[in-house]
């Protein structure tokens, strides 16, 4: 069965952003606000002291990682800088089925799967202020040397692009300033929940 034929009643919020725009914050704040289940994704990157403060996920070994993958288990996955990544179909799908909202904070080739198997979607995708900033916000992480920060800000560009090109988004957002970010994708939300309201 394709997921789009499940007839859900909850909402399916995706956000997605280059690294170092601020998403992890954002989701953390939008998911209070606004009651959201938060799910966590799958990775087979290594944790690192950082993701103390960070997004939250279920580390697994390559193996037990692409097993869940042939069990049909993901939404969606992909690859990012030679690490998978996976959103679990279970209890993303258990949740919308319940008439909960959900928030995946995913990258974005695995928004164009979502979109395609979950077209009412509301998908958004965050911007940084501008390039200096992100350069800025990437160096500020501290976790890479300057050629991975270089390596990195070059994904990123394309990650913009990628998201521009394939006009997949509902709307692209700028992080220049959180609370209102935050306050801008509620508006969004309550827009999707309530076509027509106020
Ligand atoms: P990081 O390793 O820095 O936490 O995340 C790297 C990238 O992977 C980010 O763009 C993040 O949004 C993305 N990502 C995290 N979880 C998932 C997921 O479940 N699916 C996909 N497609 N991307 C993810």
């Amino acid at each position: 069965m394709m997921v789009s034929d499940v007839k859900s009643p909850g909402h399916l919020i995706v956000l997605v952003g280059p690294a170092g725009v601020g998403k992890s914050t954002i989701s953390r704040k939008l998911a209070e606000k606004m009651h959201l289940k938060y799910i966590v994704s799958a990775t087979t990157r290594k944790r690192t002291p950082k993701d103390a403060e960070g997004k939250i996920y279920e580390f697994l070994e390559p193996e037990a990682f692409f097993k869940k993958l042939e069990n049909g288990e993901f939404l969606e996955y992909a690859s990012v800088w030679d690490e998978y990544y996976g959103t679990p179909k279970h209890p993303t799908l258990d949740y919308l089925r319940a008439g909960e909202d959900v928030l995946l904070e995913i990258d974005v080739q695995g928004a164009l799967q979502v979109r395609f198997q979950y077209p009412d979607a509301l998908m958004i995708f965050v911007m940084p202020p501008d390039e200096q900033a992100l350069l800025q916000r990437l160096r500020e992480r501290g976790r890479d040397t300057e050629e991975s920060i270089q390596k990195r800000f070059r994904g990123a560009k394309r990650e913009i692009w990628m998201a521009k090109g394939s006009r997949a988004f509902d709307d692209m957002i700028f992080n220049d300033d959180i609370n209102r970010a935050v306050e801008e994708i509620s508006r969004l939300i309550r827009q999707k929940k309530s076509p027509g309201g106020i």
